[in-house]
């Protein structure tokens, strides 16, 4: 694992009346062709750490990126909607600034600022951003007395505002949102209650092999849906017909399976499906009785047999760790074994964590959201970093300013 937030300072630790904080984000919500946000998980998720800063008389920069926009030209990116959502939900002005190197932040910056915060465009807008730019970095230093990261779904990337930026800061720390998915995560290999089991599906196998391996040394049992299953599945044999299946990891699932059995975990498999003959055909969608799938046909979801068994398993669980849809579940038809998962977790006392962004998202669909111990905002960040690897927005803060450093090293 990770040092989790050793060495790390979070927003509690700094003095921050009068000071300017640039505050690191994730606001990259998804929204419809019109502009409107479709899912508002990550806004809400980053109230806290806003709401702290604002009560302890911070003068505060929200930055943010949003999609994956070529140039500012770009304007179905904007940060606009965000920023009124924002306002709205602080019940403060937020003034999105369009230039972040303009006298415009620095008037604002330097006026009374009474119940304003100010939020800049979207951070991608200037290339130099995914180009970990220091140029960018230096100017952003030049207003921005402490650094708070709060992105964690960002802090799997060396861009300007997660990398260059803290890189040159000496005050420094993350929020709430970061300090509660690492304590969350780290809590899965940490003593986790038992028994402990990790729900894994999604599209593919191949995605997942780095958490699967780090996860079978502390989980009781696997139960495996999504495509993943049809690799699984045909690896002991069984028809799949047209199933998702990756032909180069049929050895590694023979394997793992054989590992898993060696160990005395438990590997739960569909015993059943809903299959139809494209992705899209929901004509011919029929139900299977057993585990095998014609030559014409594609498992889309699990079955309902599959269904009663996982969630038999499920509700034994002290610890449930879920990663990846049971099926095609952006598809009402093939979305009741996913939605099922969700509603069993929900009943579940015990810790139930949620990871992944399509994951995170069918969590948020099936409306059991909000019974969940935690659903990690982090997408690809969580997954990275449950695989034990180090996330450069989180390293970067555990350094101290290379100045500083050199200074402190005693020369003889
Ligand atoms: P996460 O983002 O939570 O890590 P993944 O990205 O691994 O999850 O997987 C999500 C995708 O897997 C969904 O788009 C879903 O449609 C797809 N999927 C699930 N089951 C199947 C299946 N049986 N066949 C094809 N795709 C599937
Ligand atoms: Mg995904």
């Amino acid at each position: 694992m990770s040092d989790g937030l050793k060495g790390i300072k979070t927003v509690r630790d700094f003095e921050l009346k009068g000071k300017t904080v640039f505050l690191r984000l994730d606001l990259n919500v998804p929204m419809d062709k019109e502009g409107n946000i479709t899912d508002e998980t990550r806004i809400t998720a980053s109230l806290p750490t806003i709401k702290y800063c604002f009560e302890k008389g911070a003068k505060i920069i929200i930055a943010s990126h949003l999609g994956r926009p070529k140039t500012s030209a770009d304007r179905q990116y904007s940060m606009e909607p965000v920023a009124k959502r924002l306002g709205e939900l602080l019940d403060l002005e937020v003034v999105l600034m369009e230039e972040p190197d303009s006298e415009g932040v620095k008037h604002i910056l330097y006026g009374p600022m009474k119940n304003q915060i100010i939020c800049l465009e979207n951070l991608r807008f200037d290339q130099g951003e995914v180009e970990n730019s220091t140029e960018l970095a230096v100017m952003w230093t030049s207003y921005a007395d402490i650094y708070i990261n709060d992105a964690f779904g960002a802090s799997h990337r060396a861009h300007a505002s997660i990398s260059a930026l803290p890189e040159m800061m000496q005050e420094k720390g993350v929020g709430f949102l970061i300090e509660k998915e690492i304590k969350m995560l780290d809590g899965l290999f940490d003593k986790p209650q038992k028994p402990y089991i990790a729900v894994l599906g999604g599209s593919k196998v191949s995605d997942k092999i780095p958490v699967i391996e780090k996860l079978i040394n502390v989980v009781d049992g696997f139960v495996i849906g999504g495509a993943m299953a049809y690799t699984f599945l045909k690896a002991q044999g069984v028809e799949v017909g047209k199933s998702l299946v990756e032909a180069d990891k049929l050895k590694y699932a023979k394997e793992m399976i054989e590992r898993i059995e060696a160990r005395g975990k438990t590997l739960l498999l569909p015993v059943d499906h809903i299959t139809s003959q494209a992705f899209g055909d929901t004509k011919n969608i029929r139900v299977t009785t057993n585990h095998q799938i014609k030559e014409n046909e594609i498992g889309l979801d699990i079955g309902p047999k599959t269904i009663e068994l996982y969630k038999k398993y499920l509700a034994e669980a002290k610890t449930v760790f879920w990663n990846g849809p049971m099926g095609v579940f952006e598809t009402t038809e093939f979305s009741k074994g996913t939605f099922a998962i969700a509603e069993v977790m929900a009943a579940n006392p015990g810790t139930m964590i949620v990871g992944g962004g399509d994951s995170a998202a069918a969590a948020e669909i099936s409306g059991f959201a909000d019974k969940m111990t935690h659903i990690s905002t982090g997408g690809g960040a969580s997954l990275e970093y449950l695989q034990g690897e180090r996330l450069p927005g989180l390293e970067v803060l555990r350094k101290r300013k290379q100045s500083e450093s050199s200074t402190s090293t005693p020369t003889f």
